[in-house]
């Protein structure tokens, strides 16, 4: 169907920040697939991962003990702080668990029609209840009715939430991004999660974290919230937990961990053995190689390289970012610049219509870190001045 606007390029195949087109054009990759390929393409540790575990089992079913999955809920718990763990096959999917998680804590407390804050410029994904908590008129304009029980607040602020708290007696969860992403790498005052937290815990409300984009180490830590100090209820993944396996995850803890019983949710694929095992390679090499800490070295090169190359030009309104989570704000509205960078041997992202969005490997080596600060530097002064 006709659903995307793609771009005039066929990648057949790649390795570490590095694609090829079919006519073997080589390009950089400062996208990855939407923040998926954290550990670049064909990495051999998730390549040998998948390869020995589709010789030995592909699939049986959540009737059975996966022990795969079990290692990477283990695993993932043990980095996030997290209690238990559901799995899905996609962010969509890990938000809609997050949901009917919200549902059921608000039906045992005898609410009969919960509500869930939600923020302006989020985004959540494309089912009808992700889509009516995203916070843009153009992922729902055509797909009315809506779902019920979302309220909207500005992203960034306490104000609407307390607010709203004074006057809403069914609300009983927060869902929010810890930084927009599709909304165009929106980054809050230091204080806003905490702020969250404190709200949540007055009101009895779950902090329900959508970290699908911002986690697995891309802004500087294994999880955004991690960079102050609190923790959520529900934390959701997805995007780079599989390098590009379909995989993801909706972490639970406390009153919210206990709240699904058998029967309430479930998946056929999800988290089946080659999905975790994916999985479960990734986490190992993050670990292993410290990625999250490499990723907030990388983003601060970054950002300083482009902020030094790019300094001065009026068009540019911001330049902004937490790890490799990269911005560049322009004053236009800027959708060509995707097919400019591709000629240029770049893939890049233009979100919000007018930011630039930066979302590389976290395996990138400095020399490539240098060359995106150089090509994109080099393209945005000539698109600028022309
Ligand atoms: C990409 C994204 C989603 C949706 O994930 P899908 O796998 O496309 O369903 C949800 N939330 C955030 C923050 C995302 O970046």
């Amino acid at each position: 169907m006709d659903t995307y606007a793609r771009l005039p390029v066929t990648f057949t195949r790649g390795d570490g920040a590095w694609l090829w087109d079919t006519n073997e054009k080589q390009y950089l990759d400062a996208m990855t697939g939407i923040a998926v390929c954290g550990l670049g393409h064909a990495h051999p540790a998730v390549t040998e991962a998948i390869c020995e575990q589709a010789g030995r089992l592909l699939h049986t079913s959540n009737w059975y003990g996966i022990a795969q999955q079990q290692a990477l809920a283990d695993t993932l718990c043990g980095l996030s702080g997290m209690d238990n763990a559901f799995f899905c096959n996609s962010g969509a999917e890990a938000n809609e668990a997050a949901i009917k998680l919200a549902r059921l804590y608000g039906h045992q407390r005898e609410i009969l029609n919960p509500a869930i804050i939600v923020t302006e410029g989020s985004f959540h994904g494309r089912t009808l209840a992700t889509l009516t908590a995203t916070g843009s008129r153009k992922v729902q304009a055509g797909f009315e009715p809506l779902v019920k029980g979302f309220n909207r607040v500005p992203f960034g602020e306490l104000e609407g939430i307390r607010h709203i708290a004074e006057h809403n007696t069914d609300v009983v969860a927060v869902l929010i991004e810890p930084i927009e992403g599709e909304g165009g790498i929106v980054i809050p005052d230091e204080g806003y999660l905490k702020g969250l937290r404190a709200l949540c815990d007055q009101h009895g409300w779950l902090l329900m974290l959508d970290e699908i984009q911002t986690g697995m180490g891309r802004t500087g830590k294994w999880f955004a919230f991690q960079h102050e100090k609190l923790q959520p209820d529900v934390m959701t993944l997805a995007k780079g937990l599989g390098n590009g396996v379909p995989i993801g995850a909706c972490l639970a803890r406390g009153q919210a961990a206990g709240l699904f019983k058998p029967g309430h949710h479930g998946s056929t694929f999800g988290g089946n053995p080659l999905a975790c095992s994916a999985a479960l390679a990734v986490l190992k090499t993050m670990e292993d190689e410290r990625l999250e800490h490499r990723a907030a070295e990388l983003g601060s090169k970054l950002l300083q390289g482009l902020r030094r190359n790019l300094a001065g030009i009026k068009a540019i309104k911001d330049m902004r970012g937490k790890g490799l989570m990269i911005a560049i704000e322009l004053d236009r509205q800027c959708p060509e610049l995707m097919t400019r960078a591709l000629d240029r041997g770049l893939l890049i992202n233009v979100t919000a219509g007018s930011v630039v969005r930066l979302l590389p490997p976290l395996i990138l080596s400095d020399e490539e870190a240098q060359m995106i600060v150089q090509r994109l530097s080099d393209l945005l002064r000539d698109y600028l001045a022309a």
